[in-house]
């Protein structure tokens, strides 16, 4: 099924300088972020979020807040009709040389087992650094969209869904 991999923080929702995104009145989502993925939703794309959130093993947030941060991010999307299908956090720290911390793929490439008929090759990566385009590029994703201001999800979902 054809699948589009998105980063969270500087995509979906603003990055906060010099902290982590951890409480719903913190979480401010990108212009043409909810409109872009409820129009690659529509489009009938399966819609994965990854997301490396080492705040969680640094011990300043838990992965029962992470889940209740992210089920209001999802009910906010769902009333304009997108949605992310599953989401995969890496809470690792740098020096815990994990396999799923982007650069690294293994949030990619997880989901690709869990889901069973995800093509790499022809799946799309959304994201805002570096990182994200080489944990693409390491999972075997050959498109790469950079999100910024200039460049937001519904600007990327135009290039994607034109003819
Ligand atoms: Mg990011
Ligand atoms: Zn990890």
């Amino acid at each position: 099924m054809k699948t589009i991999f998105i980063d969270r923080d500087g995509c979906v929702n603003v990055r906060l300088v010099g902290n982590w995104v951890m409480n719903w009145n913190d979480f401010e989502f990108m212009p043409g972020a909810i409109s872009g993925i409820a129009a690659l939703k529509k489009a009938g794309y399966r819609l994965i979020l990854v997301t490396n959130q080492r705040c969680i093993n640094l011990g300043k947030f838990s992965e029962d807040k992470l889940d209740e941060l992210h089920e209001q991010m999802q009910s906010s999307l769902k009333n304009e009709g997108g949605f992310f299908d599953k989401i995969y956090h890496c809470p690792h720290d740098r020096d815990e040389n994990c396999g799923c911390r982007k650069p690294q793929p293994g949030m990619l490439l997880q989901a690709a087992k869990d889901f069973g008929d995800i093509e790499l090759s022809q799946s799309i990566m959304l994201g805002d650094q570096e990182s994200d385009r080489l944990a693409s590029e390491a999972a075997g994703i050959k498109t790469f969209y950079e999100i910024s201001e200039a460049q937001t999800i519904a600007d990327a979902a135009k290039l994607i869904l034109a003819p």
